[in-house]
């Protein structure tokens, strides 16, 4: 046994058969190694994106059906963050999918129109029974 010796990773003593063991341990070797490589892994995960985009994409979907909330505070954050790229996103999806902003149109047009035919009634109604109370008021004569 060699040792206390500190650890080049944690700082923590440790012992050791090898007189050249830096590391307390596997978990901090491999955090040691890891940092040290920091930028080369980095450079390596961007390449597997770039060269993998449908898995990418499908890791993504996946995520955001496994977290739909933070999916959305996400969006939101992004949509808020990049108001004109969003625009031109809203725009580009608009002019791709134009039976869709259609069907949506009617749709509100069609709710537009039964509001105001609630908001017609609901004042008819009302105008009825502001007569009725008059009337049980004698304001206006019988
Ligand atoms: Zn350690």
């Amino acid at each position: 046994m060699i040792g206390p010796k500190s650890c080049a990773h944690c700082g923590g003593p440790f012992e050791s058969k090898r007189r050249t063991a830096r590391f307390c341990g596997a978990k901090c070797r491999n955090r040691a190694k890891r940092e040290a490589n920091r930028e080369k892994l980095r450079a390596q995960a961007r390449a597997w994106r770039a060269a993998n985009p449908e898995k990418v994409k499908a890791q993504q979907r996946a995520w955001r059906a496994a977290n739909p909330e933070k999916a959305e505070a996400k969006r939101r954050a992004w949509r808020k963050a990049n108001p004109e790229k969003a625009e031109a996103q809203q725009r580009a999806w608009r002019e791709a999918n134009p039976e869709k902003v259609g069907a949506h149109r009617q749709h509100q047009s069609t709710n537009r129109v039964k509001q105001d035919n609630r908001a017609r009634i609901a004042a008819d109604q009302h105008a009825a029974m502001r007569a009725v109370q008059e009337i049980l008021s004698g304001t206006i004569p019988t």
